[in-house]
């Protein structure tokens, strides 16, 4: 048994999975009548079950974004990454996960809604990943996951790769990367690294930067036993036939996705620096992603007054690190010229 699959749970390894008749069958099909679908709108429209491995994309993926098909799943959303990768390797009431806070809260709501149990080592003051306490609570508790989310969510922040990769390597469980946002870095994130280390799983998100966050496609990057462990324990059809579509159709327009990338990034810079002018507030975080941190004393009040402007952030007013501290997405330019126009009328 391979390192990997020793680490799965028992019932994942030895599951055979529902298998859909069409899966397997690759020859010419006129007549649909194994999945008691609708006939109505042909052999090709929503009246027909999902391709549930959905390689079409896949491909699609490979060829745009070059992460190879072989290599990657798609799921819900990377939501649903984090609940499968949990029940994949973790065992409800005896296994953990480390994180470290602040940092994207998904990760801890799965593991205890599968009844595993989170390790926290929180960052640094400086906001960086804490490698030697991470090193030491690895050794301790021998977590079945890490997550390490890169860039960061809520600070926007970009790990050092080496921090990253000493904790890949020190542990003997799956470390799990959260790339979400890695497509406004300007760098090709990790994926490449798990030819050299199978225990990394890489996340990736169509939500972000793909303009995809109603449709829900997440994608898993991860050696062939991880994929496999996926296919068998996500639900057949998890990703919908318009989803799918959806995401064919915004692969077709790179060009326009990355062009809507750069302004993201020129217009993060614009309103980093409008921030930093503002006389209440008190610190910016370097983000290299879509949206930005900033802390002020008069956090609750701004929070209210943005919303009397009709514009709604994401509040740390009374979170126990980040306190004081709002989110807010960076938009268009004309919506971005609404909030600053708001930041600037604010009146302590
Ligand atoms: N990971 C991170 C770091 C996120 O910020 C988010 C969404 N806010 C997600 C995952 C979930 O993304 P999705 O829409 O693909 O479920």
């Amino acid at each position: 048994m391979s390192e990997i699959t020793e680490l799965m749970n028992e019932q994942i390894r030895t599951l055979v999975p529902y298998l859909t008749v069409r899966d397997g069958y690759e020859g010419p099909l006129d007549i649909l009548l194994d999945a008691n679908e609708s006939w109505l709108g042909g052999n090709d429209g929503v009246n027909r079950y999902p391709d549930p491995q959905c390689v079409e994309l896949r491909k699609e993926i490979e060829k745009v974004i070059g992460l190879p098909w072989r290599m990657t799943a798609i799921t819900n959303g990377s939501d649903e990454a984090i609940d499968l990768i949990i029940r994949i390797f973790c065992k409800p009431g005896r296994d953990s996960i480390i994180v470290s806070d602040p940092t994207f809260g998904e990760y801890g709501i799965f593991a205890t809604l599968n009844d595993v149990r989170t390790i926290d080592v929180p960052q640094r003051a400086d906001y960086m990943l804490d490698v030697d306490r991470m090193l030491a609570e690895i050794d301790e508790n021998r977590p079945k996951l890490v997550f390490i989310c890169s860039p960061n969510n809520p600070t926007g922040i970009l790990y050092p790769e080496d921090d990253i990769l000493r904790i890949a390597e020190h542990n003997k469980g799956i470390t799990v990367i959260d790339e979400a946002y890695i497509d406004f870095t300007g760098t090709e994130g990790l994926w490449k690294r798990i030819m050299g280390n199978p225990r990394i799983v890489v996340f990736r998100t169509m939500s972000k930067a793909w303009a995809l966050a109603g449709a829900r496609v997440g994608i898993i990057v991860g050696c062939e036993e991880v994929i496999e462990a996926v296919m068998k324990a996500k639900a057949p059809y998890n990703v919908s036939r318009l989803s799918q579509d959806a995401a064919m159709e915004m692969l077709s327009r790179k060009d326009e996705v990355a062009a809507l990338v750069r302004e993201a990034v020129s217009e993060r810079e614009r309103m980093a620096a409008f921030l930093r002018t503002l006389p209440y507030v008190t610190e910016v975080f370097p983000s290299v992603t879509n949206f930005l941190l900033f802390r002020t004393p008069e956090a609750g009040k701004l929070y209210e007054h943005l919303l009397a402007n009709r514009i709604i952030v994401r509040s740390y007013a009374d979170d126990p690190v980040l306190g004081g501290c709002l989110r807010f997405s960076v938009s268009s330019v004309e919506e971005n010229d609404k909030v600053m126009e708001a930041l600037r009328g604010f009146q302590i």
